[in-house]
């Protein structure tokens, strides 16, 4: 059996956005299901629209999602002179040849051919052919390279995701695989590419499907074994329509800005277009232990906002506190908030975890245990009744001498309510109010407990 080889094989002309990394996600799992290789290829071909700041941003969520490569990053613009020696071989073997047509004339025959309402189409004219004669290149006119597509038969393949699908060669006209200026062009250096890195199975987004006949073509006139093709459906929004910026988070590193956690993207990716049973909840060495390609639907997939919200509070909550809290830490501190001298952070992660499904949405419940509560005189107005104020008194003064234990401060606020025949939240509401500023928190005790008894006694003041 041949080595499993697969390859990811970014342009980059913007961000890794989400099909771009779930392309990349089953290539990567693909190779380490089979214990093979996974390669990393920057087609840079396109210098207009390449930037070294879109390889970095690749580079970057490739590291984010640790989507580790074995070989590489290879940039096609390094490996010109090799595309450039098979283009000689080529001409050689005659399975490519030069071509002087000129633009006027392609263009005239483009129109010849609409007007007859047949498809535009390079007409082969200087195809050498046995019994042709060809007409003396003009003199000092760069040609352009054509490959030499074979004129009959079809050319199939069995598509590891759309199943067989196949091209008559009549449909395939004689693609330039290079420019007059010398460079060679795109599907011909994917072909070279694939053959030289040794790509077992080629598994990318369905916008490729089309090219997929030229290059099979170009590989066997190499003489190249044709790799298995895996065609992934493209993703829709959660709206249906073709996912695009409209949809917010597009970029990658963007969920990472906006409180994601890798573990949870990979989590969703995987099951975006490919599944196993009914499982919704793996864990990345799970997913490499199952991932196959005959589980790929060939229909698209539907992004789903929700879902991937709650695989990430699922991700959140299964951390150990620790490592939730090194993940928060950061995060408050971009907003200025240090806790070093604050209740301790585990403790505060760990009773939040449940209200967030977001680091970023935790980050923003957590600033409210480092911060001096500063309620609203309508909050304080509205909780802190004449007729709540004795019990709160009462309390006060039994919280300066209370066990520091969560079932103690549980205990005592039973026994005050108890005592002034209120219900619970008459008085947990402004303890709420006076401790963070806000009704909407963890339980009270639990909440006292985390801040701490000088926090506590402080915040208490306010009420005498
Ligand atoms: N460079 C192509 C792209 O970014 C991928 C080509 C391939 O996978 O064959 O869409």
């Amino acid at each position: 059996m041949k080595p499993v080889r697969t390859r990811f094989a970014p342009s980059p002309t913007g961000f890794l956005h989400i099909g771009g990394a779930r392309t990349a996600l089953f290539s990567w799992a693909y190779a380490r299901r089979h214990g093979g290789q996974f390669i990393l290829r920057i087609e840079d071909t396109d210098v207009a629209r390449s930037t070294p700041e879109a390889v970095q941003a690749i580079l970057d969520g490739m590291t984010w999602l640790e989507l580790t490569h074995d070989e590489g990053p290879f940039y096609q613009m390094q490996r010109m002179d090799r595309y450039k020696e098979v283009i000689q071989h080529m001409l050689a073997a005659g399975t490519a040849y030069h071509c002087y047509t000129t633009r006027e004339e392609l263009d005239a025959l483009r129109a010849e051919q609409e007007a007859k309402k047949e498809k535009p189409r390079y007409d082969g004219r200087w195809r050498p052919e046995a019994g042709k004669t060809l007409p003396p290149p003009p003199a000092n006119q760069a040609p352009v390279i054509r490959f030499k597509n074979p004129k009959e038969g079809v050319v199939a393949w069995n598509d590891a995701v759309k199943g067989r699908i196949e091209i008559a060669n009549a449909e395939l006209d004689d693609l330039i695989i290079a420019r007059a200026d010398g460079t060679p062009t795109y599907n011909f250096c994917v072909c070279v590419d694939d053959w030289d890195m040794g790509i077992s199975h080629v598994i990318r987004g369905d916008d490729h499907v089309n090219n997929t006949p030229r290059q099979i073509n170009i590989l066997q006139a190499l003489g190249a074994e044709v790799p298995t093709y895996a065609h992934l459906s493209m993703i829709l929004g959660d709206d249906g329509a073709k996912l695009s910026k409209r949809h917010g988070a597009v970029s990658v590193m963007q969920y990472d800005d906006e409180g994601f956690l890798p573990e949870a993207v990979i989590n969703y990716l995987a099951r975006l277009g490919w599944s196993h049973g009914d499982d919704e909840v793996f864990s990345r060495k799970q997913f490499i232990e199952w991932f196959d390609l005959d589980h790929i639907t060939a229909s698209a997939a539907q992004f789903n906002t929700d879902k991937l919200l709650w695989l990430n509070q699922h991700y959140m909550k299964q951390l150990p506190a620790t490592e939730l809290a090194a993940r928060v830490k950061p995060r408050l501190a971009a907003r200025g908030i240090h806790t070093d001298a604050g209740p301790s952070l585990e403790k505060a992660v760990a009773l939040y975890v449940d209200r967030s499904n977001t680091l970023n949405t935790l980050t923003e419940a957590l600033t409210a245990c480092y911060q001096p509560a500063n309620p609203t005189s309508e909050l304080l107005a509205q909780h802190l009744t004449d007729e709540i104020r004795p019990a709160l008194a009462d309390f006060s003064a039994r919280i300066s001498t209370v066990d520091w234990t969560q079932p103690a401060i549980a205990a005592l606020i039973k026994e005050i309510v108890g005592k002034h025949a209120l219900k619970m939240p008459k008085l947990a509401m402004p303890l709420r109010v006076l401790l963070l500023g806000q009704t909407q928190t963890p339980s009270v005790d639990a909440v006292i407990e985390l801040l701490g008894r000088q926090r506590v006694l402080a915040a208490l003041q306010k009420i005498a």
